[in-house]
Parts: structure tokens; sequence; C-alpha cells
């Protein structure tokens, strides 16, 4: 079975956010292999949706539910169109505290999961600052995070590609 494709988040497979399970999709009712493993925001109770019920819209119409702030891209200007796509009709990431789904030329970017300890330990020039500067932190302290950083650990720093320009942008959480 292929899976959906989703415009902002092209390898949920890869990231984790869809997940191998025969559990029953609580929209559709039905066990079609996989499973969303992120965020559910919802004021019923909604514990399990398949990849399908996510990107037709289906699930996030039944359940009023999104799978990832708004507040962000609505704080970027994109359009309504962009936000409604990537917190109504695409997976969702697991953040420690509150996901923000990255933003560049004027659209929301495609999320890639966690980076990689190599490509942050690579990070110079003027990536780096941008990236400093974006989470407001000192050289140093980014330097002593690089030496204990572990994908998937605390803090997490999440890995988000321009559809437009292609640049690399990273997303950072702690507890
Ligand atoms: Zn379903
Ligand atoms: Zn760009």
């Amino acid at each position: 079975m292929t899976l959906p494709k989703f415009t902002y988040h092209p390898d949920p497979l890869a990231t984790g956010a869809v997940v191998k399970s025969m559990k029953v999709c609580d929209c559709c009712g039905e066990a079609r292999g996989y499973l969303y493993s992120g965020s559910i925001y919802s004021q019923r109770d909604v514990e399990w949706l398949c990849p399908w019920c996510i990107a037709d819209g289906s699930a996030a119409r039944e359940f009023k539910a999104s799978y990832s702030d708004d507040f962000p891209l609505d704080g970027a200007g994109l359009k309504r169109e962009v936000i409604a796509e990537v917190c109504q009709r695409t997976p969702g990431y697991q953040s420690w505290r509150q996901e923000v789904w990255l933003d560049h030329c004027g659209d929301a970017c495609e999320f890639h999961g966690f980076a990689d300890h190599d490509e942050l330990k690579a990070l110079s020039g003027q990536a780096l600052q941008a990236f400093l500067s974006r989470h407001m932190l000192k050289a140093n302290l980014w330097q002593d995070i690089l030496d204990t950083y572990e994908k998937g650990g605390n803090p997490a720093v999440y890995k988000f590609r321009c559809r437009h320009c292609g640049d690399i942008l990273y997303g950072m959480d702690f507890l």
C-alpha cells in the first residue's frame, strides 16, 4: 500500500511520524497498516488516525483536529491554504514543548525529522550565524550542546528544507 503524499512532510515513515500498526483508525474505522504517531490537537477523544484520513482532511473535519500549531505560520504571514494544509492535512512532529513549523520564501518548509549530528557539526559561516541568532544561542553554548547532541534527545534539533530555494533550516526545542 502506498502512503499518501504530504507536500510538507515528504517522508513521514523516516521521521517516525507514521508507523506500521494494525490498530484501527478512529476516523475511517479501518486498519490499513499505518498510523500517525504524533500530536493530535482536538477537543474530542481521538487516539489513532491513519495517514489517509490526515491527508484528505477527513480526520480534521470529523474531529476538528489539527496536528501542528498554526500560530508560528500565521505570525509569518503565510497564506491560509498553506497553514490549513500544514496544520490540518499534514502529520505533525513530536516536540518537547511546542512544535514550531518553520517557513522560508513565503511558504512553509518541508519537515525532515531530527537533524544528524554530523550535519550540525558541519554548520559554519552564515548558516551557523543564522541558526545561532534564530535561537538566541551563544557560540560556546552551542559547542557544549554539540558535544552531547543525540538524535531525538534533549535539546532536539529538527531539520526543515525550503521548497523553493532549497535552504536547510533547523528548529530547536528542549525541556
Ligand atoms: Zn483512517
Ligand atoms: Zn527559501
